[in-house]
Protein backbone atom coordinates (compact mmCIF):
# COMPACT_ATOMS: atom_id res chain seq x y z
CA UNK A 1 0.00 0.00 0.00
CA UNK A 2 3.01 2.70 0.97
CA UNK A 3 3.92 3.39 -2.69
CA UNK A 4 -0.13 3.01 -4.46
CA UNK A 5 -1.51 6.04 -5.71
CA UNK A 6 -4.84 6.51 -6.05
CA UNK A 7 -7.55 8.78 -7.98
CA UNK A 8 -9.20 8.85 -4.76
CA UNK A 9 -8.78 8.06 -0.99
CA UNK A 10 -12.24 8.67 0.89
CA UNK A 11 -11.26 8.38 4.76
CA UNK A 12 -14.14 6.95 6.79
CA UNK A 13 -16.03 4.02 6.72
CA UNK A 14 -19.41 5.22 7.78
CA UNK A 15 -22.45 5.66 5.73
CA UNK A 16 -21.11 9.05 3.81
CA UNK A 17 -17.47 7.12 3.24
CA UNK A 18 -19.42 3.85 2.20
CA UNK A 19 -22.25 5.73 -0.32
CA UNK A 20 -19.38 7.53 -2.07
CA UNK A 21 -17.38 4.01 -2.59
CA UNK A 22 -20.34 2.92 -4.10
CA UNK A 23 -20.23 6.05 -7.04
CA UNK A 24 -16.78 5.67 -6.99
CA UNK A 25 -16.24 2.35 -7.44
CA UNK A 26 -18.92 1.98 -10.41
CA UNK A 27 -17.64 4.70 -11.88
CA UNK A 28 -14.50 2.97 -12.77
CA UNK A 29 -12.03 5.78 -9.81
CA UNK A 30 -9.20 3.66 -8.72
CA UNK A 31 -10.40 4.44 -4.92
CA UNK A 32 -9.39 2.93 -0.95
CA UNK A 33 -11.17 3.49 1.69
CA UNK A 34 -9.44 3.23 5.22
CA UNK A 35 -11.05 3.57 8.62
CA UNK A 36 -9.60 3.69 11.55
CA UNK A 37 -12.37 2.02 13.52
CA UNK A 38 -15.15 -0.64 12.86
CA UNK A 39 -16.65 -0.65 9.41
CA UNK A 40 -20.16 1.71 9.14
CA UNK A 41 -18.79 3.91 11.73
CA UNK A 42 -21.04 4.74 14.40
CA UNK A 43 -23.74 2.74 12.86
CA UNK A 44 -22.79 -0.62 14.77
CA UNK A 45 -23.50 1.65 17.89
CA UNK A 46 -27.01 2.18 17.22
CA UNK A 47 -29.46 -0.63 18.65
CA UNK A 48 -32.36 0.34 16.37
CA UNK A 49 -32.75 2.70 13.67
CA UNK A 50 -36.46 3.55 12.42
CA UNK A 51 -35.73 6.89 10.47
CA UNK A 52 -33.36 5.50 7.71
CA UNK A 53 -36.08 4.92 4.48
CA UNK A 54 -36.35 1.62 3.80
CA UNK A 55 -34.61 0.14 6.99
CA UNK A 56 -35.84 -0.26 10.66
CA UNK A 57 -33.02 -2.73 12.39
CA UNK A 58 -29.64 -2.43 14.38
CA UNK A 59 -27.41 -0.58 13.14
CA UNK A 60 -24.81 -3.39 12.82
CA UNK A 61 -27.06 -5.11 10.16
CA UNK A 62 -27.06 -1.70 8.01
CA UNK A 63 -23.39 -1.49 8.15
CA UNK A 64 -23.07 -4.86 7.28
CA UNK A 65 -25.25 -4.55 4.43
CA UNK A 66 -23.65 -1.26 3.44
CA UNK A 67 -20.26 -2.76 3.40
CA UNK A 68 -21.61 -5.86 1.29
CA UNK A 69 -22.83 -3.55 -1.22
CA UNK A 70 -19.72 -1.41 -1.41
CA UNK A 71 -17.60 -4.39 -2.09
CA UNK A 72 -19.73 -5.79 -4.96
CA UNK A 73 -19.48 -2.37 -6.41
CA UNK A 74 -15.79 -3.06 -6.67
CA UNK A 75 -14.95 -0.73 -3.67
CA UNK A 76 -11.76 -1.83 -1.47
CA UNK A 77 -12.18 -1.25 2.20
CA UNK A 78 -8.93 -1.21 4.56
CA UNK A 79 -8.06 -0.75 8.17
CA UNK A 80 -6.04 2.37 8.02
CA UNK A 81 -6.12 5.65 10.35
CA UNK A 82 -5.21 9.27 8.47
CA UNK A 83 -2.67 11.23 10.79
CA UNK A 84 -1.63 13.80 7.97
CA UNK A 85 -2.85 15.01 4.64
CA UNK A 86 -0.62 17.57 2.76
CA UNK A 87 -0.80 18.84 -0.57
CA UNK A 88 1.81 17.24 -3.06
CA UNK A 89 4.22 20.08 -4.26
CA UNK A 90 4.09 20.87 -7.97
CA UNK A 91 6.45 21.87 -10.18
CA UNK A 92 4.82 25.17 -9.74
CA UNK A 93 4.46 25.11 -5.76
CA UNK A 94 1.24 24.38 -3.88
CA UNK A 95 -1.69 24.56 -5.78
CA UNK A 96 -4.72 26.33 -4.00
CA UNK A 97 -7.73 25.99 -5.86
CA UNK A 98 -7.75 29.60 -7.60
CA UNK A 99 -4.25 29.10 -9.34
CA UNK A 100 -5.67 25.96 -11.82
CA UNK A 101 -5.54 22.01 -11.31
CA UNK A 102 -4.68 20.46 -7.93
CA UNK A 103 -1.39 18.54 -7.99
CA UNK A 104 -3.22 16.01 -5.62
CA UNK A 105 -2.30 14.83 -2.01
CA UNK A 106 -0.12 13.03 0.19
CA UNK A 107 -1.47 10.55 3.16
CA UNK A 108 0.07 9.49 5.80
CA UNK A 109 -2.02 6.19 6.41
CA UNK A 110 -0.27 3.75 9.38
CA UNK A 111 2.39 6.19 8.82
CA UNK A 112 2.82 5.31 5.53
CA UNK A 113 3.11 7.35 2.24
CA UNK A 114 -0.17 7.29 -0.03
CA UNK A 115 -0.72 9.39 -3.05
CA UNK A 116 -4.17 10.46 -4.09
CA UNK A 117 -5.53 13.03 -6.79
CA UNK A 118 -8.62 13.17 -4.84
CA UNK A 119 -9.28 12.79 -1.08
CA UNK A 120 -13.08 12.66 0.55
CA UNK A 121 -12.96 13.13 4.26
CA UNK A 122 -15.85 11.33 5.64
CA UNK A 123 -14.15 10.62 8.97
CA UNK A 124 -17.21 12.01 10.95
CA UNK A 125 -17.16 12.78 15.13
CA UNK A 126 -16.27 12.05 18.20
CA UNK A 127 -18.17 12.21 21.13
CA UNK A 128 -17.15 14.92 23.56
CA UNK A 129 -16.09 13.90 27.09
CA UNK A 130 -16.99 15.31 30.51
CA UNK A 131 -14.49 17.67 31.66
CA UNK A 132 -13.99 17.04 34.87
CA UNK A 133 -13.20 13.26 36.66
CA UNK A 134 -15.47 10.95 37.94
CA UNK A 135 -15.44 7.98 40.24
CA UNK A 136 -17.73 5.64 38.86
CA UNK A 137 -17.11 3.84 35.03
CA UNK A 138 -18.08 5.96 32.08
CA UNK A 139 -19.41 4.90 28.84
CA UNK A 140 -20.06 6.62 25.25
CA UNK A 141 -22.03 3.52 23.91
CA UNK A 142 -24.70 1.98 25.06
CA UNK A 143 -24.41 -1.15 22.77
CA UNK A 144 -20.94 -1.84 23.72
CA UNK A 145 -21.33 -1.38 27.28
CA UNK A 146 -24.85 -1.97 27.98
CA UNK A 147 -23.95 -5.68 29.97
CA UNK A 148 -21.78 -4.07 32.36
CA UNK A 149 -25.16 -2.17 33.78
CA UNK A 150 -27.61 -4.99 34.24
CA UNK A 151 -29.58 -4.30 37.47
CA UNK A 152 -27.67 -1.02 37.88
CA UNK A 153 -28.95 2.40 38.95
CA UNK A 154 -27.49 4.26 36.09
CA UNK A 155 -27.59 8.11 34.85
CA UNK A 156 -27.19 9.08 31.43
CA UNK A 157 -26.15 12.89 30.37
CA UNK A 158 -27.26 14.42 27.62
CA UNK A 159 -31.21 15.86 26.36
CA UNK A 160 -30.62 15.36 22.39
CA UNK A 161 -32.08 12.07 20.16
CA UNK A 162 -29.00 9.62 20.97
CA UNK A 163 -29.49 10.11 25.14
CA UNK A 164 -33.12 9.32 24.50
CA UNK A 165 -32.53 6.54 22.24
CA UNK A 166 -30.11 5.16 24.23
CA UNK A 167 -31.83 5.34 27.53
CA UNK A 168 -34.80 3.30 25.94
CA UNK A 169 -32.04 0.78 24.91
CA UNK A 170 -30.55 0.67 28.64
CA UNK A 171 -33.57 0.57 30.60
CA UNK A 172 -34.52 -3.07 29.59
CA UNK A 173 -30.85 -3.70 31.11
CA UNK A 174 -30.26 -1.39 34.34
CA UNK A 175 -32.85 -1.45 37.61
CA UNK A 176 -33.26 2.47 37.10
CA UNK A 177 -31.75 4.99 33.77
CA UNK A 178 -32.24 8.95 35.15
CA UNK A 179 -31.63 11.19 32.09
CA UNK A 180 -29.84 14.39 33.31
CA UNK A 181 -30.10 17.61 31.06
CA UNK A 182 -29.02 20.73 32.04
CA UNK A 183 -31.36 22.13 29.63
CA UNK A 184 -35.30 20.93 28.59
CA UNK A 185 -34.99 17.97 26.33
CA UNK A 186 -34.25 18.76 23.02
CA UNK A 187 -35.44 14.79 21.20
CA UNK A 188 -37.83 14.22 19.00
CA UNK A 189 -41.00 14.24 20.82
CA UNK A 190 -41.43 10.98 19.97
CA UNK A 191 -38.11 9.57 21.94
CA UNK A 192 -39.32 11.83 24.87
CA UNK A 193 -43.44 10.48 25.17
CA UNK A 194 -41.69 6.87 24.67
CA UNK A 195 -39.27 7.72 27.82
CA UNK A 196 -42.18 9.51 29.67
CA UNK A 197 -44.10 6.63 29.82
CA UNK A 198 -41.13 4.06 30.94
CA UNK A 199 -41.41 3.14 34.81
CA UNK A 200 -38.02 3.09 35.10
CA UNK A 201 -36.56 6.36 33.48
CA UNK A 202 -36.28 9.42 35.45
CA UNK A 203 -35.69 12.44 33.82
CA UNK A 204 -33.95 15.86 34.86
CA UNK A 205 -34.32 18.78 33.42
CA UNK A 206 -32.58 22.28 33.86
CA UNK A 207 -29.98 20.04 36.15
CA UNK A 208 -25.88 20.81 36.11
CA UNK A 209 -24.29 17.77 35.96
CA UNK A 210 -21.36 17.57 39.18
CA UNK A 211 -19.06 15.15 40.23
CA UNK A 212 -21.02 14.78 43.57
CA UNK A 213 -23.64 13.87 41.51
CA UNK A 214 -22.75 11.34 39.07
CA UNK A 215 -20.55 9.90 42.06
CA UNK A 216 -24.64 8.81 43.78
CA UNK A 217 -25.12 6.41 40.08
CA UNK A 218 -23.04 3.04 39.69
CA UNK A 219 -22.71 3.76 36.11
CA UNK A 220 -22.63 6.75 33.61
CA UNK A 221 -23.80 7.26 29.95
CA UNK A 222 -22.18 10.32 28.54
CA UNK A 223 -23.99 12.08 25.24
CA UNK A 224 -23.43 15.77 25.18
CA UNK A 225 -22.41 16.44 21.71
CA UNK A 226 -19.43 15.71 19.49
CA UNK A 227 -16.58 17.02 18.06
CA UNK A 228 -15.66 16.39 14.32
CA UNK A 229 -12.50 14.04 13.61
CA UNK A 230 -10.37 16.58 11.25
CA UNK A 231 -7.17 16.97 13.37
CA UNK A 232 -5.13 15.27 10.47
CA UNK A 233 -5.98 18.16 8.38
CA UNK A 234 -3.51 20.67 10.55
CA UNK A 235 -0.87 19.84 8.14
CA UNK A 236 -2.24 22.04 5.05
CA UNK A 237 -1.37 25.57 4.18
CA UNK A 238 -5.10 26.85 3.66
CA UNK A 239 -7.24 26.11 6.69
CA UNK A 240 -10.54 24.19 5.39
CA UNK A 241 -12.05 24.34 8.47
CA UNK A 242 -13.92 26.21 11.02
CA UNK A 243 -13.69 26.81 14.69
CA UNK A 244 -14.85 23.96 16.13
CA UNK A 245 -13.27 22.01 13.23
CA UNK A 246 -16.06 21.15 11.02
CA UNK A 247 -14.67 20.87 6.89
CA UNK A 248 -16.25 24.20 5.28
CA UNK A 249 -17.26 23.38 1.69
CA UNK A 250 -19.11 25.01 -0.82
CA UNK A 251 -17.49 28.27 -1.35
CA UNK A 252 -17.05 27.29 -5.37
CA UNK A 253 -18.91 25.43 -7.63
CA UNK A 254 -19.17 22.02 -5.90
CA UNK A 255 -20.98 21.82 -2.77
CA UNK A 256 -18.98 19.29 -1.22
CA UNK A 257 -15.32 21.05 -2.22
CA UNK A 258 -13.32 22.76 -0.26
CA UNK A 259 -11.10 25.84 -0.84
CA UNK A 260 -8.74 23.09 -1.93
CA UNK A 261 -9.00 21.66 -5.63
CA UNK A 262 -9.30 17.92 -5.16
CA UNK A 263 -10.02 18.12 -1.05
CA UNK A 264 -13.59 17.02 -0.69
CA UNK A 265 -15.83 16.28 2.87
CA UNK A 266 -19.30 14.47 3.88
CA UNK A 267 -21.35 13.54 6.15
CA UNK A 268 -20.90 14.47 9.91
CA UNK A 269 -17.42 15.88 9.63
CA UNK A 270 -18.92 18.84 7.07
CA UNK A 271 -19.98 22.22 8.20
CA UNK A 272 -24.02 22.79 8.33
CA UNK A 273 -25.03 19.48 7.55
CA UNK A 274 -27.82 17.28 9.25
CA UNK A 275 -26.15 14.35 11.09
CA UNK A 276 -27.94 11.84 10.88
CA UNK A 277 -27.26 8.20 8.59
CA UNK A 278 -29.77 9.49 5.86
CA UNK A 279 -28.01 13.06 5.43
CA UNK A 280 -24.58 11.70 5.68
CA UNK A 281 -25.16 8.19 2.75
CA UNK A 282 -26.68 11.33 0.56
CA UNK A 283 -23.70 13.46 1.58
CA UNK A 284 -21.64 10.63 0.21
CA UNK A 285 -23.38 10.22 -3.18
CA UNK A 286 -23.29 13.98 -4.03
CA UNK A 287 -19.41 13.86 -2.71
CA UNK A 288 -18.88 11.14 -5.25
CA UNK A 289 -20.62 12.62 -7.99
CA UNK A 290 -18.46 16.02 -7.81
CA UNK A 291 -15.29 14.07 -7.26
CA UNK A 292 -15.80 12.16 -10.80
CA UNK A 293 -16.80 15.07 -12.18
CA UNK A 294 -13.44 16.74 -10.95
CA UNK A 295 -11.61 13.89 -12.20
CA UNK A 296 -13.08 14.65 -15.70
C1 LIG B 1 -25.63 6.24 19.79
C2 LIG B 1 -25.99 6.83 18.47
C3 LIG B 1 -27.27 6.67 17.97
C4 LIG B 1 -27.61 7.22 16.72
N1 LIG B 1 -28.86 7.00 16.22
C5 LIG B 1 -29.17 7.44 14.97
C6 LIG B 1 -30.45 7.14 14.38
O1 LIG B 1 -31.29 6.46 14.97
N2 LIG B 1 -30.69 7.62 13.14
C7 LIG B 1 -29.79 8.37 12.45
O2 LIG B 1 -30.08 8.75 11.31
N3 LIG B 1 -28.58 8.66 12.98
C8 LIG B 1 -28.24 8.22 14.21
N4 LIG B 1 -27.01 8.50 14.75
C9 LIG B 1 -26.09 9.39 13.98
C10 LIG B 1 -25.40 8.63 12.84
O3 LIG B 1 -24.81 7.47 13.33
C11 LIG B 1 -24.36 9.53 12.18
O4 LIG B 1 -24.97 10.73 11.75
C12 LIG B 1 -23.70 8.87 10.97
O5 LIG B 1 -23.11 7.62 11.33
C13 LIG B 1 -22.62 9.77 10.37
O6 LIG B 1 -22.01 9.12 9.32
P1 LIG B 1 -20.56 9.52 8.81
O7 LIG B 1 -20.24 8.56 7.72
O8 LIG B 1 -20.51 10.96 8.54
O9 LIG B 1 -19.59 9.31 10.07
P2 LIG B 1 -19.35 8.06 11.02
O10 LIG B 1 -20.47 7.10 11.01
O11 LIG B 1 -18.95 8.66 12.33
O12 LIG B 1 -18.08 7.34 10.37
C14 LIG B 1 -16.81 7.94 10.42
C15 LIG B 1 -15.76 6.95 9.96
O13 LIG B 1 -14.50 7.62 9.89
C16 LIG B 1 -13.50 6.81 10.48
N5 LIG B 1 -12.39 7.70 10.88
C17 LIG B 1 -12.37 8.69 11.82
N6 LIG B 1 -11.16 9.29 11.87
C18 LIG B 1 -10.41 8.66 10.91
C19 LIG B 1 -9.07 8.83 10.46
N7 LIG B 1 -8.26 9.75 10.99
N8 LIG B 1 -8.62 8.03 9.48
C20 LIG B 1 -9.41 7.07 8.91
N9 LIG B 1 -10.69 6.87 9.30
C21 LIG B 1 -11.19 7.66 10.28
C22 LIG B 1 -14.23 6.12 11.60
O14 LIG B 1 -13.54 4.97 12.05
C23 LIG B 1 -15.54 5.78 10.89
O15 LIG B 1 -15.38 4.62 10.07
C24 LIG B 1 -26.65 7.97 15.98
C25 LIG B 1 -25.36 8.13 16.51
C26 LIG B 1 -25.03 7.56 17.74
C27 LIG B 1 -23.64 7.73 18.28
Amino acid sequence: MATETFDLVILGAGPAGLSASIYAARAGLRCVVFSSGPIGGELPEISHISNYPGFVGSGADLAEAMKKQAEAAGARIAYGKCTRIRQAEAAGGLSPKNAGPSEGFVLAVDEEEISARAVLVATGSEPKTLDFEVEKPVSYCALCDGNLVKGKNIAVIGGANSALQETLYLADLASKVTIISHSPLKAEKFLCQKAEKISNIEIMEGVEVSAELLNQFDHIFVYIGKRPASCFLNDIEVSVVNEQGYIVTGVGERAHETTLAGLFAAGDVREGTVRQVITAAGDGAAAATEIIDFMK
